[in-house]
């Protein structure tokens, strides 16, 4: 009895590393100090998931088990990312559950340390790419809420339907100035204004963080300088002036900071001439020692190798993995030969090309990353939950609720066009794009560039959220309008259009456009709305400011509906019957002439605009008395009062100084019934 008491008790008894009442770097030491160097440079390493499947590159499939035991088991890569959208089959939040855990279950097998994995993916507006999941207004939408404590809750919601299906690495937030329209990524930013960017940044990532055991660890990027990009186009070399990285691009990324940001990806560009990869200067000299950045570095898809291919600042793929970890990267983002990337790096250290205290310490991140998000403890989750927790439509509609951004509403009969009413009895919707979900959802929607033609997925069209709130005596008739002819006709027996536009879904560079122009056939419709001679309605589904010159002399109404998600349709829905009062602001400038545009809009803070920063109409109005700001204790205060005849909700944007050099210093929201006054205390935006 003693020795079997005994002996059950040394099995128990926990390493140091396996004891969670440990602080999180005496475990990180201690296990570092029992991995072999082939265990340390997998931590290095991370794989797509296609490669742990069966069948070649694209090809969705089963778990492999060569390639496990090749990639997870020899080769120890410690983490797995589902690079654009590639899911298991069925992608279904179960499938993603037990997948996540099938890997789990094998990387802990494969070494009797038992380390667990980390799982990465693009959750950039909800769980993507998961079939089933709720998706919330791309970025640029959100920031027309002007609120962070929105952003924060669609964030945390997001974090929790990633977590619940295994995956523990969120790359969002994009952290990016959205200063060119052009640039495939604009939807992804929350537009132009540092201020503003770094506060709605700095919430995403306190929502994805919210919680270490049933959140995710957020990634702010592209660190640094990525969207300046020449001309908008993805990818394109960047120049920025000293004052423009301080003022501008590096705000966000320290407020992301401030907020505990856990990871940061690194630019795939060059920035004035340097290839972000490989620069020590900027991943070492800024990142860490200026802004004292201590989390996790993580190459973007595949840039490591394109040190040699595209920047050819490296001779081989050996030089490139060596300048790259070098420079500061500590995981390097590997779609195709992870393991050869896991063995380059022993080899490296070997032959003293890469000192091991460079190994220890870029492998130490990692795992102290493993350790906070719990994965020690509970590295698997549980499938028969995950379906319900990705799953959050009311917050989606709140969300899209709060970004519609009313740009026009020009009388006609003597009276604001929008709120349609029994007014116009007879409701004619046209355009494609009013029945197309993959329109009002964007890029990173179930796959990279938007929703597959051939899945369905669960969201609310326009036509389905007008035909839901068809008010008593109105009418509603749809035509998509290919046909000019049949759309004369239907136009006839209408008192009203409603023209919806939408954009191709895209992401990257696939998704850049310079010319911002609508495709075709919207075009060919919206140059023959007016020979119909019936008020004009404009729904925009876009993820940024297109050309509107054929557009605006043709509706008397302009809706901007960013990109806005499962629940887009019922939020316009809601301004265009009146049953919410649409309260978004512009988070950007409209430009005027899209083909007239500077190479860097940045260095352009005087172009003229269509509509400016902040625009937003109601259908009542707010006065706004007694602004008071005291940038010393960062508070801000101002009475509102809705003097119109409809409740609605007022976003106030509070600035510091006067013309081009004014900065947005703080934002607020307050819902008001008609005539009712409060002074409202702002939230100070200035990290
Ligand atoms: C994008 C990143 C993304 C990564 C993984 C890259 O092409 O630039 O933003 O996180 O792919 O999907």
């Amino acid at each position: 009895l003693c020795c079997s008491i005994s002996l059950a008790t040394a099995a128990a008894a926990p390493l140091p590393y396996q004891n969670p009442a440990l602080p999180t770097e005496t475990r990180v030491q201690d296990l570092l100090s029992r991995m072999s160097l082939e265990e340390k440079a997998g931590q290095l390493v991370q794989t797509n998931l296609t490669r742990l499947m069966a069948g070649n590159g694209y090809t969705r499939g089963h778990l492999d088990p060569a390639q496990l035991s090749a990639v997870l088991g020899q080769a120890h890569v410690g983490s797995v990312l589902s690079g654009g959208g590639f899911a298991p089959v069925p992608n279904t939040p179960a499938a993603w559950a037990e997948m996540t855990n099938a890997l789990q279950r094998y990387a802990l097998d494969s070494t009797p340390l038992r380390i667990p994995l980390l799982y990465g993916a693009d959750g950039v507006h909800g769980h993507n790419n998961v079939l089933g999941a709720t998706l919330f207004p791309h970025n640029i939408g959100l920031a027309a809420s002007f609120d962070p404590a929105l952003t924060l809750k669609v964030a945390a919601s997001a974090g929790a339907a990633l977590r619940a299906t295994g995956v523990n690495w969120n790359f969002a937030p994009d952290a990016d100035m959205g200063l060119d329209p052009r640039w495939g990524r604009f939807y992804e930013t929350f537009g132009e204004d540092p201020h503003l960017v770094s506060a709605l940044v700095a919430a995403q990532v306190r929502g994805f963080q919210a919680s270490p055991l049933t959140g995710v660890a957020a990634t702010v990027k592209h660190f640094i300088g990525y969207g300046q990009a020449a001309d908008g186009r993805d990818r394109a070399p960047a120049t920025a002036s000293e004052p423009a990285i301080d003022n501008v691009l590096l705000p966000p990324f320290q407020a992301a900071f401030q907020a505990g940001a856990a990871s940061v990806m690194v630019n795939s560009g060059a920035l004035n001439g340097q290839a972000v990869h490989a620069s020590g200067d900027l991943l070492t000299g800024l990142l860490r020692r200026e802004l004292g950045f201590g989390g996790v570095t993580i190459s973007d898809w595949d840039d490591v190798a394109r040190l040699k291919t595209v920047h050819q600042v490296a001779v081989s793929d050996e030089d490139a993995v060596q300048q790259a970890v070098l420079a500061g990267i500590d995981v390097m983002m590997v779609p195709t030969e992870a393991a050869a990337y896991s063995a380059t790096v022993s080899q490296l250290v070997r032959s003293g090309k890469l000192p091991m205290s460079r190994l220890d310490e870029a492998a130490s991140r990692v795992l102290a990353l493993k350790f906070r998000l719990g994965l020690f403890e509970r590295p698997f989750v549980d499938p028969a939950q995950a379906a319900a927790r990705v799953v959050d439509r009311e917050l989606a509609y709140q969300a899209a609720g709060a970004s519609m951004t009313l740009l026009k509403n020009a009388a006609v009969g003597g009276l604001p066009l929008l709120p349609l009413s029994v007014r116009t009895p007879r409701v004619l919707v046209v355009g494609p794009a009013a029945r197309d979900p993959r329109a009002q959802l964007g890029g990173w929607s179930v796959d990279w560039q938007g929703v597959p033609p051939e899945i369905e997925v669960d969201a609310v069209t326009v036509l389905a959220g007008l035909k839901a709130q068809v008010p008593r005596g109105v009418t509603l008739a749809y035509q998509d309008g290919s046909d000019l002819t049949e759309l004369q006709q239907a136009a006839r027996s209408a008192d009203v259009i409603v023209s919806v536009l939408g954009e191709k879904p895209g992401a990257e560079g696939q998704a850049d456009s310079p010319a911002l122009a609508l495709n075709d056939q919207d075009l060919k419709r919206v140059q023959n709305l007016r020979r119909f001679g019936k008020p004009v309605v404009t729904v925009l589904l876009a993820g940024r400011p297109l050309d509107l010159r054929t557009v605006l002399p043709a509706s008397d109404a302009l809706l901007m509906a960013y990109l806005p998600g499962s629940e887009g349709g019922r939020a316009v829905a809601d301004a265009v019957w009146g049953s919410r009062n649409p309260s978004g602001r512009l988070p950007f400038r409209w430009p005027t002439r899209p083909d007239a545009l500077p190479a860097v809009l940045g260095a352009a803070p005087n172009l003229p605009s269509l509509f400016p920063f902040g625009a937003g109409l109601s259908y009542t109005q707010f006065a706004e008395q007694d602004l008071r700001i005291d940038p010393v204790a960062r508070t801000a205060q101002v009475t509102v009062s809705n003097t119109g005849s409809r409740a609605g909700q007022h976003v106030v944007l509070a600035y510091d100084g006067a013309g081009p050099s004014r900065q947005l210093v703080a934002v607020g929201k307050v819902r008001l019934a008609a005539g009712e006054r409060q002074t409202v205390r702002l939230v100070w935006l200035n990290p």
